[in-house]
């Protein structure tokens, strides 16, 4: 299986961070996980996704809650989000000590789930957006996320301005990485705190699940991070 460590958060010696290529379909994730990293299937945590703007913040237990993104502080679990051309992101307060994955579709990306997740990280554990540092995993880009007027309207009230969108004909080819890239930053952090990868899944379908090149059977590929 392929894996991405997003160079930002990995010359930390408590963390660990990665981006995942296709899981095999039909398989159970947290095991394949297991197996790949050597951590107890039973310290991985996903949360329900549904597309929401919800962040849960993960203090006892490992129930599954419905939520898009996940903070903790944690030790020894590692948090994971699971996508097939949304946007997978990772957050890490080395200062705070406090891990968090994020689930961003166009919905939690017009619902400004990063920018809300970081307002979480600072309410509830002290952290302090300029100590925030943050990985973009493979997502679906401009170059192929093609949307209705609707779509486009909504992920740019929630973004503001930027180089994240473009038009073509009656529809709007939007970026959603770049988009919350931008959400990241508006919400306080440094733009060199944030890692960006470069691949398209719908362009890369032999190494990422694309919901939009399979036309909805997509398996999944994941992001994951943890402190130890
Ligand atoms: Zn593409």
């Amino acid at each position: 299986m392929k894996v991405i460590e997003p160079p930002n958060l990995i010359d930390f010696p408590y963390t660990k961070a990665f981006f995942t290529g296709k899981f095999p379909p039909g398989k159970d994730i947290p095991e394949i996980v297991s197996g790949e990293c050597g951590i107890s299937k039973d310290s991985i945590y996903l949360p329900v996704q549904r597309h929401t703007a919800i962040t849960y913040v993960l203090e006892t237990g490992y129930d599954p809650v419905v939520a898009d993104a996940v903070i903790t502080r944690r030790r020894k679990v590692l948090l994971g989000i699971l996508v097939a051309d949304c946007v997978p992101v990772l957050l890490y307060d080395g200062v705070k000590m406090v891990a968090g994955a994020v689930h961003a579709g166009w919905r939690g990306t017009a619902g400004g789930i990063l920018k809300g997740t970081v307002r979480v990280m600072e309410e509830r554990f002290g952290c302090s957006a300029a100590d925030i540092l943050a990985a973009i995993g493979p997502s679906i880009r401009g170059c192929c996320y093609e949307v209705g007027r609707d779509v486009s309207t909504a992920i740019q009230e929630a973004t503001g301005r930027g180089d994240y969108f473009s038009q073509r004909g009656d529809k709007y080819l939007v970026d959603l990485a770049t988009a919350n890239k931008i959400q990241a930053v508006n919400a306080g952090i440094p733009r060199e705190n944030i890692w960006q990868a470069g691949e398209c899944t719908f362009c890369n379908p032999d190494e990422f699940h694309s919901y939009r090149y399979t036309k909805g059977t997509a398996g999944r590929q994941g992001g994951f991070i943890g402190i130890w």
